[in-house]
């Protein structure tokens, strides 16, 4: 007796010829997309319509590609955040690029989970953390791991100083023994994902100590010292130093090399935020004001902001690889290691993170270091570099304009002022003179406060932008200013 046979499911296409037919115009459309990305509003806010739409309840029964893809195209295509567009300028975020969403396509369609095992999501993640270790001057013998952005990878490097104390096992013991005595240092500049990975690593905000800053916004020494010996006195534990590459206010970089000395004589773990600050070392230009991030024991960076590769992708080193799979790394049968077949292969890299699953972000990676080369993001890390300082001047030479910050780097911050207007209507004409940026679709800067003046903070990583672009953004903060001030008067 047989049982009958089931009609067996899969999920694949039940059509593949017309599947592939949607399938090239999925591509032709967004080249076309990406072609013309410059020629569209850099941002519309959604409409009611889209809205009602990202609300709709789930129907059972499938609908099919091609109904999703037209409510694509109408609904979600139209309402992204903009990074693309060459007017982009907001926190800092990468554009992406054409060429890399074919890596995107081709890493899922391999769909290579590169937590384990005797395959090539392993080994290129390996190849493309040796080619970042060279690139910016770190030994090969370092550690490192792919990330979804800076964040997680400060807290992958936070947990490695965390659990590199000497004397108390962390791992088994947690955080009791040590009373809520750790203490991190770092600048009131650093981003605040730090905040967040103490929260994280259960040390919570008491344990951040944030050391005042001078004129540029660079990290007081004087004051570091004064803290970690005022905390010491107090019996408290001191145990890492946070410096930044590149902070995210206005672009400073501490002096990483004097850091680097006092890290050395305390005694304290060295991680470097060097979230898009860190890949100016690529320019040689830049390298006099980086000297010392080769001196941490752990630096981040993202690879999804100024190298363009797309969301997400961050990286970080651990200078003791040693420590670095220590931090991590828990022994289980079903993860073991074997001598030949699928379980061979490198050390997993599941033993470098929190993480398990985790997908092929080396493959767009790999592709997106091997098509533009490290040449071709010198270049525009250093064009990017130059407009930015084009901006602030064009800014400093505008009566109208104020630079609000010095801009070593890559972020202006800068306000439309106008005489007779005090601090609290500048801030509220300004305010609104972004709003209207926005809701205009002219540019996308977005916003800080500094020393309680509002700043429109032109943060650049955009491979797209001209100096055509910088002049739009003047005349129209200048047209937008005028027309506004008159309200504020
Ligand atoms: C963007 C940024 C971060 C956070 O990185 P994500 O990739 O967004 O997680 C941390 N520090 C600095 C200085 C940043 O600019």
């Amino acid at each position: 007796m047989h049982a009958p046979t089931p009609i067996e499911a899969s999920l694949d296409p039940t059509d593949w010829a017309t599947f592939r037919a949607q399938a090239h115009q999925v591509l032709d459309d967004t080249l076309t997309y990406l072609e013309t990305i410059g020629q569209r509003p850099v941002w519309q806010p959604p409409t009611p319509e889209a809205l009602a739409s990202y609300q709709a309840p789930l129907p059972e029964t499938p609908g099919g590609f091609e109904a999703a893809y037209a409510e694509f195209l109408k609904h979600i295509v139209p309402h992204t955040i903009g990074n693309p567009h060459p007017r982009f300028w907001g926190w800092v975020q990468g554009g992406g690029t054409p060429q890399l969403v074919l890596a995107e396509l081709l890493a899922t369609a391999l769909n290579t989970n590169s937590a384990i095992g005797n395959h090539v999501g392993l080994y290129l993640e390996l190849q493309v953390l040796g080619w970042l270790k060279a690139l910016l001057g770190w030994p090969a013998t370092a550690s490192g791991l792919l990330t979804s952005g800076a964040s997680m990878a400060n807290v992958v490097a936070l947990t490695v100083a965390r659990n590199s104390l000497t004397g108390t096992d962390v791992r088994a013991e947690g955080l009791a023994p040590l009373g809520g005595k750790l203490r991190v240092y770092s600048s009131a500049e650093t981003h605040n994902c730090v905040h967040k990975a103490l929260d994280l690593i259960g040390l919570g905000r008491i344990a951040l100590r944030s050391v005042p800053v001078d004129a540029d916004y660079r990290i007081n020494l004087a004051a570091l010292e004064g803290a970690i010996a005022e905390d010491r006195a107090a019996g408290l534990l001191p145990f890492a130093l946070v410096g930044n590459a590149g902070t995210v206010n206005t672009g400073a970089t501490d002096p990483l090399d004097a850091l680097a000395d006092i890290a050395t004589r305390e005694q304290l773990w060295y991680h470097i935020d060097g979230a898009f600050g860190a890949l100016a070392w690529l320019v040689p230009e830049q390298r006099a004001a980086l000297r010392g991030l080769q001196r941490a024991d752990s630096l981040s960076f993202d690879l999804h902001k100024w190298p363009a590769i797309p969301y997400e992708a961050g990286c970080v080193l651990v200078k003791d690889a040693e420590k670095h799979r220590a931090a991590f790394a828990s022994p289980t049968s079903y993860l073991a290691h074997h001598p030949r077949g699928l379980s061979a292969g490198p050390d997993p890299l599941a033993n470098y993170g929190p993480e398990l699953s985790r997908g092929f972000r080396a493959l767009k990676v790999w592709f997106g270091l091997k098509v533009h080369g490290p040449a071709e993001y010198r270049r525009i890390i250093a064009q990017n570099i130059a407009q930015a300082q084009y901006l602030a001047a064009q800014v400093a030479a505008t009566p109208e304009l104020e630079l609000l910050a010095p801009a070593p780097l890559n972020i202006v911050c800068y306000r439309y002022r106008s005489e007779g207007l005090g601090e609290a209507a500048l801030n509220a004409l300004n305010k609104d003179l972004l709003m209207a940026l926005h809701e205009q679709g002219l540019a996308a800067p977005t916003y800080t406060l500094l020393g309680g003046r509002y700043a429109i903070r032109v943060a650049h990583t955009n491979h797209r932008s001209t100096h055509a672009d910088f002049d739009a953004l003047v005349a129209d903060t200048l047209r937008l200013g005028r027309a506004l001030r008159v309200a504020y008067a």
